[in-house]
């Protein structure tokens, strides 16, 4: 092919043409949506205009967790980003609805860590548990006080501990603002679905009870955020167990990496495919919360289902103790200094 100014021309335009659709594919672009609306760019006057209870403002959050040697520590934070555009959209889609999006708040409490009492793990960053629902109030109080009305958290981590917190902060806005917030991840059928998909009987024998950075997870990354995964996921020794308390043996093994379950049998075919069902399903609950065709109230919450069981009931309470006890460092240097 002869090259002269025009193909070359042609070839720049074509490059920066899909450039941009590959963009647009992973993320919005808030000038282009309609009814689609980033906080941060806004300024006072613009945000005073936003029918309060036609605006559907949509919270979101990151935890930074160690998720072993092959998947980002933002792990739980890329999907909860992805799937707050994809609702924004599905929301935007209504004419008579308003989205308007927070920045992502890279806050969370109890890293997969705490299941093997390793409170201190390279790639976990965590708040107290007081400190992540005290935040999430703050905002609440924030939104109510302002006149909003409707708010989702999306937070997904799978502790129960994080998931109370943003449950306490949700029921302080709705009993003091008389609103509705609803952490969406705090509602069972939603986090017990996440990243799941049909998977063979081998896979879940080898699998098993896989509640994090196992098959599921690893191929939901590999669809979703693929160049963040350490292409040597297809080497890791499946680290298998079935109960709560087979993971707190793996997770307390001095060499533990930080995983359950098998990463190596992660493919983004799997991860696709739970990627759309579970989606679908999760803005089909949402839509149907705002035209208040479901009650929140009536949907079983994980952080009551996981004081059923003894086991977290005790991690749990483990954990928050390993946060008194940093709490009260932290208290004791204020007091010393005066500051308190
Ligand atoms: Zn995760």
């Amino acid at each position: 092919m002869k090259v002269n100014k025009f193909t070359i021309a042609i070839l720049l335009t074509t490059l920066i043409i899909s450039c941009q659709q590959k963009y647009q594919d992973r993320t919005l672009t808030p000038s282009k949506e309609k009814r689609i609306y980033f906080v941060s760019e806004l300024n006072s006057e613009q945000i005073k205009r936003f029918d309060k209870g036609k605006t559907i403002v949509l919270l979101t959050g990151g935890i930074l967790e160690e998720h072993g040697p092959y998947l980002p520590i933002f792990t739980d934070g890329y999907w909860n980003e992805k799937f707050r555009d994809t609702l924004a959209k599905t929301i935007a889609n209504r004419p008579d609805l308003k989205v308007l999006i927070f920045p992502t708040i890279p806050l969370g409490n109890s890293g997969a860590n705490d299941v093997g009492l390793k409170y201190s793990f390279p790639g976990t960053f965590t708040v107290r548990f007081e400190t992540l629902r005290s935040v999430f109030m703050d905002l609440a109080t924030e939104l109510g006080e302002q006149g909003f009305k409707h708010v989702f958290v999306i937070h997904g981590h799978g502790a129960p501990n994080h998931q109370r917190a943003l449950d306490h902060a949700a029921d302080f806005f709705n009993d003091n603002y008389g609103g509705k917030m609803v952490n969406l991840f705090g509602l069972n059928p939603i986090i017990e679905n996440w990243f799941s998909g049909q998977m063979t009987e081998e896979q879940n024998k080898e699998d098993g009870f896989s509640i994090h950075a196992g098959m599921k997870e690893t191929s939901s990354m590999l669809y979703i955020n693929p160049n963040l995964v350490d292409t040597n996921y297809k080497h890791a020794i499946p680290l298998t167990g079935f109960d709560m308390s087979s993971l707190l043996q793996i997770a307390k093994r001095p060499d533990w990496p930080g995983y359950f379950g098998s990463e190596r049998l992660a493919n983004s075919e799997f991860g696709k495919e739970a990627w759309n069902k579970n989606v679908t399903e999760y803005c089909n609950i949402v839509m149907n919360i705002i035209d208040n065709k479901i009650n929140p109230d009536t949907i079983a919450k994980f952080g009551n289902i996981m004081k059923e069981s003894s086991m977290d009931v005790m991690l749990d309470s483990l954990a928050i103790e390993e946060e008194q006890r940093r709490k009260s460092i932290q208290m004791r240097w204020l007091h010393k200094k005066g500051f308190d």
